[in-house]
């Protein structure tokens, strides 16, 4: 029997987000039945919605961003209980057969991963996603948000947390290495955030000083904005990692020239249309032009109990269903700080 709950859609490309009805799974042998209480909203969600990457599935779900509660478990289940609090991100499922599934890099499954949303599942239904009162995931998919945690500023961590987070990891961001955030916005604050709590020194990189007493606040040591040419040539050659959180074309040369030897530019954000780059700038001193999607489902709970630990949760703006749309416009302005949630009760 499946269930009918409440969402919001976009019913076809572009067109406003508005109240309907979805249907829910069964809750399967290894499924849980989770109530939506929080969902983030992603830059991604605007782009798919708007059928911005193509081939969007509508009517359209959004939300890769859910924190909730257990209200229901399948009888396999043994990771969880009813009442637990339990967050979903990008992907709902995987192969779980190919080398990454198995190295917990369900993120890069060969085959692909099944999205939170705009996606089909492994019967050919489609997904959809947190903008909606409950969802029915797989346990294996599914992660706990520890108690120290607030629901409400968890949800963006599922996405803009694990974005940030294995990057920063894999590159070892940590004590005597300095890294540089590029920009300061959803993706952005929680670079800072996480990677001044490795240890690592911080830099942000944004185009203006706008934001610059939060980025300091957050944990920044320093703050330079990249429409000075002047920033260019204090700090040619300072950095080991630069996370790149921005979707809009870069100078890539001008940023590689910020790294050290051996330094890494690693992209989260991608702008639509190819780059093109002299590759004398990651020859002279062996640079790693590099990129990142989110993390596996291991690491993404790893990153929950980092977060928990060092009381890191996402900055947010509450709202109400009702204003997802114009929130979106707000997003695309670059004018929230520094992430949209949604409270899934005003669905
Ligand atoms: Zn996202
Ligand atoms: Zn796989």
């Amino acid at each position: 029997m499946t269930t009918t709950v409440a969402a919001y859609a976009a019913p076809a490309a572009k067109a406003p987000l508005e109240r309907t009805t979805i249907e829910r799974r069964e809750v399967g042998e290894f499924d849980v039945l989770i109530d939506i209480k929080f969902a983030g909203i992603c830059h991604s969600d605007i782009h798919q919605a708007r059928d911005g990457w193509g081939e969007g599935i509508f009517p359209m779900v959004p939300g890769h961003e859910i924190a909730g509660i257990v209200a229901e478990v399948g009888s396999g289940v043994t990771k969880f209980q009813v009442g637990d609090r339990v967050g979903v991100g990008c992907m709902v499922d995987s192969c779980r057969e190919c080398e990454n599934c198995k190295a917990g890099l369900e993120q890069y499954c060969v085959g692909g991963n099944v999205g939170t949303y705009n996606a089909l599942d492994k019967n050919g239904e489609p997904t959809y996603g947190g903008y909606s009162e409950k969802v029915v995931v797989d346990e294996n998919y599914t992660v706990r948000i520890p108690d120290g945690l607030a629901l409400d500023v968890a949800a963006p961590l599922l996405c803009a947390g694990i974005t940030t987070y294995s990057p920063l990891k894999h590159w070892n961001a940590g004590p005597g290495k300095k890294v540089a955030v590029l920009g300061m916005g959803g993706l952005g604050h929680m670079g800072v955030k996480i990677a001044h709590a490795l240890g690592a020194e911080v830099t942000v990189l944004s185009q203006s000083l706008r934001k610059k007493d939060d980025g300091l606040k957050l944990g920044a040591d320093h703050y330079y904005a990249t429409s000075d040419p002047k920033t260019f040539e204090e700090l040619a050659g300072t950095f080991d990692i630069i996370l790149s959180t921005v979707s809009a074309p870069l100078d890539f040369g001008a940023f590689l020239s910020l790294l050290r030897t051996d330094g890494a530019l690693v992209n989260v954000g991608a702008p639509e249309e190819p780059i093109s780059i002299n590759l004398f700038s990651v020859i002279a001193g062996r640079k790693t032009l590099a990129g990142s999607g989110i993390g596996g489902i291991q690491e993404t709970q790893e990153m929950l109990d980092f977060c928990a630990e060092h009381g890191l949760g996402a900055e947010i703006e509450l709202i109400s269903a009702s204003e997802i749309n114009d929130a979106y416009e707000r997003v695309l302005n670059s004018d929230v700080r520094y992430r949209f949630v949604i409270d899934t009760a005003t669905i």
